[in-house]
């Protein structure tokens, strides 16, 4: 099994673990996107990450963590759903211009309007609003740029460690829990509060000791190492217990249906426009590359389909 995420439990409840090592999968996912090792690297950290919140969420839905570039990259954008599937794509400025070598600030911050996003989706007929958080782009890598993030909207401290090539995506996660009965220090006017504080200071005690411990992967480690191993390596003195255990797949939703309503949304006169140009209107999917075609026979049966329900919507 290699597209593995797995959960862990401090035995005293102080903190939860997470990985996530992507291997097939992400492989699927970069088949038809040939970029340079810098721009995959990027792209692999953030869906490491994409997957790494999504565990956490509580409603059927998705995670999508977007990266709003202002230099050659203009997007690297990742979706990851509750059910554990996800997709990732990038897009480039000008295609003819793939910067070979790069980091997260030359290739999206240059001019310092970057911008990370974070869209929690519970998709239709979820009774849940969306939720859109937009961050300005800080850190030196994709792990930074997240934990600046939740450093502001989350009320968990949060540490992330990420690493991603061409073959593997792969991630580790640690975040704090709150104190029972959400009392972080001791008043020193009851027993129970004193018994509380003691506690809540060996908790504080476990998350240092284990923030130290993680702080020393590489991420040649974390890229080289199966999770089971890595996470023995790492706490081998400490008491985990092994809460979940899930697989990942690359899949793509796109359908022909979504093209249609995303070239309907184009206008009539823009359609007719590329078909002067050429027989066809060919559309590729951003995420897997499935290619679309619609001849002009296609093209005119969008707009009529969009006439009849019109018509239909008026006449009832
Ligand atoms: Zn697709």
């Amino acid at each position: 099994m290699t597209d593995t995420f797995k959960k862990y439990l401090m035995a005293d409840n102080s903190a939860r673990i997470q990985a996530v090592r992507l291997e097939s999968s992400w492989q699927t996912g970069l088949a038809h996107q040939p970029y340079p090792e810098c721009i995959r690297s990027l792209l692999g950290e953030l869906t490491a990450a994409a997957v790494l919140l999504a565990t956490n969420i509580k409603f059927q839905g998705s995670v999508v963590l977007q990266l709003q570039g202002d230099g050659p990259v203009s997007l690297i954008v990742v979706e990851c759903t509750s059910e554990l599937t996800f997709r990732a794509t990038v897009n480039l400025r000008d295609p003819d211009l793939v910067p070979a070598e790069g980091s997260l600030q030359s290739l999206l911050n240059a001019n310092g309007s970057g911008r990370f996003m974070v869209l929690l989706d519970p998709g239709p007929g979820s009774d849940m609003a969306p939720y859109q958080g937009i961050v300005p782009m800080e850190g030196d890598n994709v792990a930074q740029v997240l934990e600046a993030y939740m450093r502001n909207s989350e009320q968990l401290d949060t540490r992330l460690w990420l690493a991603a090539d061409g073959q593997r995506a792969c991630g580790l996660l640690l975040q704090r829990l709150p104190d029972i009965g959400g009392v972080m220090t001791d008043d020193g006017h009851s027993s129970a509060g004193a018994v509380q504080g003691a506690d809540a200071a060996s908790r504080a005690e476990s998350w240092s000791r284990i923030t130290q411990l993680a702080s020393t992967v590489t991420s040649a480690e974390l890229l080289e190492t199966d999770i089971d191993t890595l996470i023995r390596r790492l706490f081998w003195q400490e008491t985990l217990a092994e809460l979940e255990s899930r697989t990942l797949c690359w899949y793509c939703p796109c359908s022909r249906t979504r093209v249609a309503n995303m070239l309907r949304m184009l206008g009539h006169e823009e359609i007719e426009s590329l078909l002067e140009e050429r027989e066809k209107v060919s559309v590729s999917c951003n995420f897997c590359g499935k290619p679309y075609e619609f001849d002009a026979v296609d093209c005119a049966g969008l707009f009529v389909e969009n006439l009849d329900d019109s018509n239909s919507r008026t006449l009832h």
